[in-house]
């Protein structure tokens, strides 16, 4: 089982960042509305998530580090599926058995906190411990057994950045919880909870700092069961402007062609041409109308109707845009 546990981390857990990940995703899961993210030496020796969620109730906590597909693996045939189908429901298993793991939990309401450590995937029994409500996981060493993988790992540095860029992602996703992250002791980012549109377009342009252009505009129009919002820069004749944009589908950050070919030709068709958009989008639909499964490690989706998302993004962007000529 812990060879199958170490093959899934192999394929969802590339680098610290891929931890930072899947951890803040479940304190996002977990209706947490203030998120801790503490990393050491770029996450190579410690990566901290803490949140104010829900908790794990103590019968529960063998459990969250518990591999669901191990017992459903009978021969290799089923191992090479479930490795093409990626892991769902098995991040804290796979981090847990390449790393000293420590999951400390509160559930709410409730007034005592339990802890249980997995050291390289052998769980020891749960003992009581301090914590608020809420739920931190303490990942130490990670792929201090897997030498392979631990070679992979670039400069601290670099590391950090990705944890950094990461998290940059799901704050933006998420403006109604506030972000706080810390490298090595000192405070990196603190990125304050948002409660209405004004604070949010400040928040938006606090998390990407520089990038955010000079000149942005609203969207927010809906048509056809689809719902695009967020905010579009506009170019400056004086500034450069970084390559940033962030498009969400239901909450998620994707990279898509039908959407990127959606944006460029609205801008390029309104305003200029041959430059990169600054924009923070997001669509949202009816879950049924795509497939965002397609990888659960890569930004990937498959739209139902692609031709519709297309022309609904274009013609709305378009339409924004062409405003700020007329
Ligand atoms: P998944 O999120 O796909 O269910 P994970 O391995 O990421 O799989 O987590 C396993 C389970 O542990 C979750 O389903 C959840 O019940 C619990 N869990 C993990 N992290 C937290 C958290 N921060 N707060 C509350 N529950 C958590
Ligand atoms: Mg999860």
């Amino acid at each position: 089982p812990e060879l199958i546990n170490q093959i899934a981390a192999g394929e969802v857990i590339e680098r610290p960042s891929s931890v930072v990940k899947e951890l803040v995703e479940n304190s996002l899961d977990a209706g947490a509305t203030r998120i801790e993210v503490d990393i050491e030496a770029g996450g190579a020796r410690l990566i901290r998530v803490r949140d104010d969620g829900g908790g794990i109730h103590v019968d529960e906590l063998p459990l969250a580090v518990a591999s669901h597909a191990t017992s459903k693996i009978g021969s290799f045939d089923d191992l090479e599926h479930v490795a093409s189908m990626g892991f769902r429901g098995e991040a804290l298993a796979s981090v847990s058995s390449v790393s000293r793991f420590a999951l400390t939990s509160r559930v709410r309401d409730q007034d005592a906190a339990f802890r249980i450590e997995v050291d390289g995937g052998k769980l020891q029994a749960a003992r009581p411990a301090q914590h608020p409500s809420g739920t931190s996981v303490e990942v130490r060493d990670l792929f201090y057994n897997v030498p392979a993988r631990r070679k992979f790992m670039r400069a601290e540095r670099t590391e950090f950045a990705h944890v950094d860029d990461l998290l940059k992602s799901l704050a933006l996703a998420r403006g109604s919880v506030e972000f706080r992250l810390s490298h090595n002791g000192k405070p990196v980012r603190i990125w304050k909870a948002a409660r209405d549109q004004q604070a949010q377009l400040q928040r938006v342009a606090e998390v990407l700092g520089d990038e955010f252009p000079a000149q942005s505009l609203r969207i927010d129009h809906a048509a056809a069961g689809l719902h695009l919002s967020g905010w579009v820069g506009l170019p400056t004749a004086s500034r450069a402007q970084a390559d940033s944009q962030y498009f969400y589908v239901n909450g998620r950050l994707v990279r898509d062609r039908i959407v990127a070919h959606a944006v460029r030709q609205a801008y390029a068709d309104v305003l200029f041409h041959g430059r990169h958009a600054v924009f923070v989008l997001y669509l949202e639909l009816d879950p049924a109308g795509v497939d965002v499964n397609v990888h659960p490690a890569k930004h990937e989706v498959r739209f139902r109707e692609q031709r519709l998302v297309h022309d609904f993004l274009f013609r709305t962007l378009h339409e924004a845009l062409a405003q700020t000529r007329a």
